[in-house]
């Protein structure tokens, strides 16, 4: 238990009519207390007025909420102090809490100490920073699901399960045979690796939804990139002009096809020959390529294909990728026939293949899984990965057992499976873990 009180800035400064000083830890009261003359009572909001104690001068006029352990968003005191929104409150407010013993709070400390004082699992503490940065509302179901601890749950049930069979294996080992009564062991484990299957089975469709797909928008000048990516935005934000080359700077934009979010990066025309600025756009290109998930390849179906779109073919080996047919309202000329992925045909000056095109997307990225409101879906690489662990475990100790070979492998597979799980929800976790994790979110989470 932390005996130290933390304090941050829990809100985007100077980005709202109102913000909020946030406070946690034993000393929350007597510090808001020295602020705030007006007297605090547990789980009411209080209006008030923050003043300087040394100087007297008033600071905000403010609400302020004061929730007593442990009822609170880390188990511990916590007093926010709802303020006007711009830098220079906030930054007062927070500099009178730290002068008066309060330290500045860590990336993510609140919801560490939320984790370590048990209010909530490791996977559900996770869950917190996706909520925040949910791209889509299928994103944010997914995160809110996280936060309330369905994976939890179901993690949780598995490892009962496994500890089961662990215990009796372990009293097989230690005590005489006729003293321990016969139990099945076959069935929980396989039940254990089927939930584990399942669960594992869903996270790259989930992991897409948490994270979006890094799609690299590509094509050389003037065949519909810029036009397309408007289409997809449904709003005009990308530069559209004919002159070859304009989209020189790379753009980034979010775009939700069904739910999933698509982080569209429109990049500049690969181009033979060229001068400085359009080699810096087929660098860019390239670049936009190597780091993309997922490719939209642009060709102008108007005009038979060209060295540079060759070129573009070329880079795009290895990749998922889509093709769009564009300018399709046009007489054909290309030969797709040298294009070995899926194509769509479409028009980005008439709409047509529009709705093709996105349902086509959304295909390549997630094979035909969409989201369904009754399935636990693993969303984090990092439970992904100690999932797969868990389950190769559990496998081996089937095998151990299949095969009666001596039980005391398959304790060690039992137990490397639930630590593996541990890792999820946070039972077996390293200080390591912790600080990787915690220190991706942002000072006052
Ligand atoms: P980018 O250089 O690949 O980004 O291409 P732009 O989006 O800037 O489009 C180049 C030109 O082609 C513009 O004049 C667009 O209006 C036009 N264009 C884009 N898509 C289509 C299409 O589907 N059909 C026709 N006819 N013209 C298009």
């Amino acid at each position: 238990m932390y005996q130290d009180t933390i304090a941050a800035v829990s809100t985007p400064i100077g980005e709202g009519g109102i913000g909020i000083v946030r406070l946690s830890g034993g000393d929350a009261l007597p510090i808001a207390r020295r602020l705030l003359p007006a007297e605090l009572e547990d789980r009411r909001l209080v209006h008030g007025r923050v003043i300087d104690p040394e100087s007297g001068e008033v600071v905000d006029e403010v609400l302020v909420a004061y929730m007593r352990a442990p009822h609170s968003y880390t188990r511990e005191d916590v007093v926010e102090i709802n303020c006007h929104g711009g830098p220079m409150p906030l930054q007062r407010i927070l500099g009178l809490a730290l002068r008066h013993g309060a330290r500045l709070a860590n990336p993510g400390e609140f919801t560490l100490r939320a984790f370590l004082n048990g209010r909530v699992d490791l996977a559900q503490a996770e869950s917190v920073l996706d909520v925040i940065q949910a791209k889509t509302q299928a994103s944010l179901r997914l995160a809110v699901d996280g936060l309330g601890g369905r994976l939890s749950k179901q993690v949780r049930g598995v490892r009962e399960s496994l500890m089961d069979v662990l215990a009796y294996l372990t009293a097989r080992i230690d005590f005489p045979e006729d003293e321990v009564e016969e139990q099945e062991v076959g069935g929980p484990l396989e039940g254990a690796r089927s939930t584990l299957r399942e669960l594992i089975a869903s996270a790259d469709a989930g992991i897409v939804y948490r994270q979006g797909v890094r799609t690299a928008i590509v094509g050389r000048p003037n065949v519909g990139k810029s036009s397309l990516l408007n289409r997809l935005l449904g709003e005009s934000r990308a530069i559209v002009t004919a002159i070859p080359g304009t989209t020189r700077d790379t753009l980034e934009e979010v775009v939700n096809l069904k739910g999933v979010p698509f982080l569209l990066v429109d990049t500049a025309g690969i181009m033979d020959g060229a001068d400085e600025v359009e080699a810096l756009a087929v660098a860019r290109s390239r670049r936009a390529i190597e780091q993309a998930d997922f490719v939209l390849f642009v060709v102008d179906a108007s005009e038979p294909l060209a060295d540079s779109d060759r070129q573009i073919i070329g880079l795009l080996k290895g990749k998922e990728v889509l093709v769009a047919a564009n300018k399709c309202d046009l007489p054909p000329r290309a030969g797709m026939g040298e294009l070995p992925w899926l194509r769509v045909a479409t028009s980005a000056l008439t709409g047509e293949g529009l709705a093709e095109l996105e349902n086509g997307m959304v295909d390549a990225v997630l094979g035909g899984r969409v989201v369904t409101s009754d399935a636990a879906l693993v969303t984090n690489p990092r439970h992904k990965e100690a999932l797969v662990r868990a389950e190769g475990h559990v496998v081996q100790a089937e095998k151990t057992i299949a095969n009666c070979l001596p039980e005391d492998f398959a304790t060690i597979d039992l137990t490397a499976a639930l630590n593996a799980l541990g890792e999820i929800t946070g039972e077996t976790v390293t200080e390591d873990l912790l600080e990787a994790i915690f220190s991706r979110f942002c000072i006052g989470k």
